[in-house]
């Protein structure tokens, strides 16, 4: 069986969020129950791209309405990723640096056709297309709808919703930029009156996927104005929570770490870089130390963080880190709190992320919505307490100490006093020094690596060709 996935973002190619994660992880694991499980991305001009070497393995122009590009399709040289990767090049739209911008309809437009015409050609068709998020979710309708692609109809498609906030929505006076297809059907394209990526794919695709049970069940309730949809469609979604990469994330190995460690050796090794990051941000490494690791958005409870910080350090005895980059006022805000066992790195910084995660007690995800959440696997799998608003995938993956066989903290609802209550039932937990460290070496071994999920993606793939 042959998949290929098909997707804005692929770590480490270019990363924005949690997408990138899980396409840069999941083919990978794949592999190990399926011939091949590839990728195709756009091909952006950045350190990644510059610094690697490609084959161009196909050429031709794609029709953006009235307009021709010329664009390439690259196949990176080595087989560093564990799978194959291609990107789609059309230098006129999707030559540039940055993932996301304001003309993102006409190039993630231009990437999905180039995409589909290169796929018309190949001799070997995929057995599945996989589509992730909005970005990619007009493939599914122009497979069974545009004229053009007809030899791939039967081709199973899926959508997988990483994030159903943002959803691709442009004005129909575009619509001649999708490739020509009967009129009739112009309805599968629309939602409350607009194009909407994110609606088609949900509308069009075989399956739909969120990467978390507990996500899907959400949705239903609200979903930027999709609940009716999901409703609708139910009987072809499901929720498989994502992994992690236990390769990438793996303190034994982690290059990025002033000190690696195993569960034999987590007290000194987590001390190793709490030292390095208490040094470096002028904070006490005697104190517990609390962190926030993502971005400085409505989603994530940012909004809320100089008022629960300030109420926090007012209350107990700790330190707070913050890494991540956002909403300005809340970064000026942030920027401009005293510096007393506080303080922040504004700014995308990978390896300061995986130092933290080695480094920090606890990590903050006070989110008000969060599909699956990469974050708190990873702070387990470095031996860090992750304190969760108990929604979407922090739901399902986060037990709270008070409960049989917990090992995190959990609130329910993120207002200014869930969360400081929050941290400082945490902060009490650290001082119970011998429980607090027999626990880090329980949520060190809790397996969240791909493995299992990978597996549910190919029985579902499979169902689909039966
Ligand atoms: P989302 O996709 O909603 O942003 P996820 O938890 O799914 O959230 O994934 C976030 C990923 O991005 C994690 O790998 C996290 O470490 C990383 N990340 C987010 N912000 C930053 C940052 N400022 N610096 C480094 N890594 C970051």
């Amino acid at each position: 069986m042959n998949i290929l996935h098909i997707s804005a973002e692929c770590f480490p190619i270019a990363k924005v969020g949690g997408l990138a994660d899980v396409v840069g992880a999941l083919p990978k694991y794949q592999k190990e129950f399926v011939t091949t499980s590839n990728v195709v991305m756009p091909f952006y001009n950045n350190k990644f791209t510059q610094s690697n070497t490609f084959e161009k393995v196909y050429e031709n122009f794609i029709a953006l309405g009235h307009e021709y590009y010329n664009f390439k399709i690259l196949k990176l040289n080595n087989n560093q990723l564990g799978f194959d990767l291609f990107c789609v090049d059309v230098p006129c739209l999707i030559f540039k640096e940055y993932v996301y911008s304001n003309d993102d309809t006409e190039r993630f437009l231009a990437f999905q056709i180039a995409a589909l015409d290169w796929i018309l050609t190949l001799d070997e068709k995929p057995d599945v297309i996989h589509t992730h998020d909005h970005h990619t979710g007009l493939i599914p309708f122009m497979m069974s709808n545009s004229f053009k692609y007809e030899t791939l109809k039967e081709i199973p498609t899926i959508l997988t919703i990483h994030n159903a906030q943002y959803q691709g929505w442009f004005s129909h006076e575009k619509v001649n930029l999708i490739p020509p297809f009967n009129f009739d059907n112009v309805g599968l394209i629309d939602w409350g009156g607009n194009i909407n990526s994110l609606a088609t794919a949900i509308k069009c695709a075989w399956k739909v996927t969120t990467v978390s049970p507990s996500y899907m069940e959400e949705l239903k309730i609200k979903a930027n104005g999709l609940e009716d949809l999901l409703n609708h469609e139910s009987a072809k979604c499901v929720g498989i929570l994502n992994g992690i990469d236990s390769k990438v994330w793996n303190p034994e190995t982690d290059d990025r770490l002033i000190k690696n460690f195993s569960t034999k050796t987590v007290l000194s090794g987590k001390k190793g870089n709490k030292e390095w990051l208490c040094k470096e941000f002028n904070l006490d490494s005697k104190k517990p130390l609390f962190a926030f690791i993502g971005r400085l958005v409505g989603e994530k409870g940012a909004d809320l963080f100089p008022e629960i910080f300030k109420k926090a350090l007012a209350e107990n005895d700790i330190s707070i880190l913050l890494l991540g980059s956002g909403h300005k006022e809340t970064e000026e805000k942030l920027t401009s709190m005293p510096k007393e066992n506080f303080n922040t790195f504004i700014g995308y910084d990978e390896k300061l992320a995986h130092i933290i995660y080695a480094g920090a007690d606890f990590l903050l995800m006070p989110s008000r919505v969060e599909p699956c959440g990469l974050n708190q696997m990873y702070s387990l799998r470095y031996g860090t307490v992750p304190v969760v608003n108990a929604i979407g995938g922090l739901k399902d993956t986060i037990v709270d100490i008070e409960n049989k066989n917990g090992f995190g903290i959990r609130h329910n609802g993120v207002t200014v006093d869930n969360v400081t209550k929050a941290i400082t039932r945490a902060s009490e937990f650290y001082s119970e020094e011998k429980e607090f460290k027999k626990n880090l070496k329980r949520i060190m071994s809790i397996n969240h690596s791909w493995n299992n999920s990978a597996q549910e993606y190919v029985t579902l793939y499979k169902s689909l060709k039966e």
